[in-house]
C-alpha cells in the first residue's frame, strides 16, 4: 500500500534494535564493528555503501532523515551535511570544476552569494547574475562552459518566486544542471523535483528543524549525482551529526501539520497588514498582489511562513518597530515556532550597499516576519502595538 507523503514524514522509519523501541532510536556512535576480519575486509571493499563504517561515512540515524527528505521530495537518494552552507558549497565543489561557469540568481541566502563572488574565483570558476523577476534574461547569460544554474524560491527575504518548470526546461536544453535551494518552501509546499530540478538542497536548520535547536543541510537528486557529492561530504568531512539527525527525523514527523499553521497564520497576517496606514506594501506568495502570484500558485501547495512588508518611515521606523516589540523574538534566524521579526537594512544585510540592496528588493523600511506557531491574534497583536509606536 503507497503511503502520502504526510504518513512516510512519520512513518518511514530505517532502523529498529532489539529493544523494539516505538520511537526513532539515536546510534550515537563514531564507527561499527565486525564479525570477523573478513566482514571487515568487505565492508571496506563494498562499493554500494550497504554497510555503515564510520559515521562520518554513513549512519543509521542519519539515514534515516536523509530517506524520509528523498521521499517527501520524490528524489532517488540524497546527502546531508552538517548546516546548509556545507549543503550548498558541497553541491557547487562536486559538480563545478576550473573553467566552468554557474549562473545562480541575484537574489540568494549572503552566505551563498559569498561563496560565489569571493571564493569560487579563487577556483577559476566564474559566475554571472540574474534577476529573478526576469527569467527571460538566463538564456542571454548561456556560455559553453555554462554547468550550473541555480535558484532560491521563494528567496530570502525578498519572497522572489520563479516558474521552476520554465527554468528546467532552459537547462535541460543546455545541459545545465539545475539546482534549487528549497528551504523557504520545504517539501511540504514544494517539490522541484516534479518540475525538473536536478538537485534540491535545503538548510534543515530552518522550518526542517522548525524549533531553533539544530543546523544541519540536505541534498536530494538523482542517484548517479548524489553518489558524486556523498563521496565528496564522505572524504572531506562536513557529514550530519547522529544527534542533529535525531532531531531532524522527529521534526519531519510534524512538519506538514506545522507547515500547514506556519501558513495560515502567515496568509491571515498579510491580509490584516495589507491596509495598515504605516505600510507601503506586504509581500506573501500566496496574496494576489505577489507580482507572481500566479506561479506560486501553480508550484506552492501553500503560501509559506515568511511574510514581509515595508513600513512607510524607512530605516528608522524599522529599528523602532524591532524595539517597540514585546513577544515577537528579535534574531536572524527563522522557520521557527517562536514567531520573529528582522530588519534586514540594519542586520543582515547591513554591508551590501544601498544599491546592492535595493537591487535584490531590501527596501530601508523591509520587515521581514517568520511567522510562528503561537495563536495567530497575539502574533498579529504585537505586531499592531509596535507599529503603533514606531
Ligand atoms: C539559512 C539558509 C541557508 C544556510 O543554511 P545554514 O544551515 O545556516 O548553513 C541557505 N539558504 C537559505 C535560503 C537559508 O535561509
Amino acid at each position: 500500500m503507497s503511503q502520502r507523503p504526510e504518513t512516510k514524514a512519520i512513518r518511514l522509519q530505517t532502523e529498529k534494535t532489539s529493544q523494539k523501541e516505538h520511537s526513532t532510536p539515536l546510534f550515537l556512535t563514531s564507527s561499527f564493528t565486525y564479525e570477523s576480519a573478513e566482514d571487515m575486509a568487505d565492508a571496506f571493499a563494498d562499493d554500494t555503501l550497504e554497510v555503515n563504517i564510520y559515521s562520518r561515512f554513513s549512519n543509521p540515524t542519519v539515514d534515516e532523515f536523509i530517506n524520509k527528505i528523498a521521499a517527501l521530495e520524490g528524489a532517488e537518494d540524497g546527502v546531508a551535511t552538517g548546516t546548509g552552507m556545507a549543503a550548498i558549497f558541497g553541491t557547487f565543489m562536486t559538480f563545478l570544476s576550473k573553467g566552468d561557469h554557474i549562473i545562480s540568481a541575484s537574489a540568494v541566502f549572503g552566505s551563498t552569494h559569498t561563496i560565489l563572488t569571493k571564493y569560487l574565483p579563487k577556483w577559476g570558476i566564474e559566475s554571472s547574475y540574474f534577476d529573478m523577476n526576469k527569467p527571460e534574461s538566463i538564456e542571454g547569460l548561456v556560455k559553453p562552459n555554462t554547468k550550473m544554474l541555480y535558484v532560491e524560491t521563494p528567496s530570502n527575504p525578498g519572497l522572489d518566486i520563479i516558474d521552476i518548470e520554465v527554468v528546467s526546461k532552459i537547462c535541460k536544453q543546455h545541459n545545465i544542471l539545475f539546482v534549487v535551494d528549497n528551504c523557504f518552501a520545504t517539501p511540504a509546499v514544494q517539490q522541484p523535483i516534479q518540475y525538473g530540478a536536478d538537485l534540491v538542497l535545503h538548510s534543515a536548520t530552518k522550518f526542517i528543524d522548525g524549533q531553533g535547536r539544530v543546523l544541519g543541510g540536505v541534498v536530494v537528486g538523482k542517484k548517479e549525482l548524489i553518489k558524486q557529492l556523498y563521496l565528496f561530504i564522505r572524504n572531506t568531512g562536513p557529514s550530519m551529526s547522529p544527534f542533529n539527525a535525531w532531531v531532524l527525523t522527529k521534526s519531519l514527523e510534524t512538519l506538514y501539520v506545522r507547515m500547514d499553521r506556519h501558513a495560515d497564520t502567515a496568509l491571515k497576517l498579510a491580509t490584516s497588514l495589507q491596509l495598515h496606514p504605516q505600510i507601503n506594501s506586504v509581500k506573501y506568495p500566496f496574496l494576489e498582489t505577489h507580482p507572481q502570484y500566479a506561479i506560486a500558485k501553480k508550484q506552492m501547495s501553500n503560501g509559506g511562513g515568511i511574510v514581509t512588508f515595508e513600513l512607510k518611515g524607512g530605516v528608522e521606523s524599522g529599528r523602532h518597530f524591532l524595539n517597540a516589540l514585546q513577544m515577537l523574538s528579535m534574531t536572524n534566524n527563522l522557520g521557527d515556532s517562536r514567531s520573529i521579526a528582522s530588519h534586514p537594512a540594519s542586520t543582515t544585510h547591513s554591508k551590501l550597499t544601498e544599491e546592492e540592496r535595493n537591487a535584490v528588493g531590501i527596501t530601508p523600511g523591509l520587515i521581514r516576519i517568520s511567522v510562528g506557531l503561537e495563536h495567530p491574534e497575539d502574533i498579529l497583536n504585537d505586531i499592531l502595538q509596535a507599529l503603533d509606536k514606531s
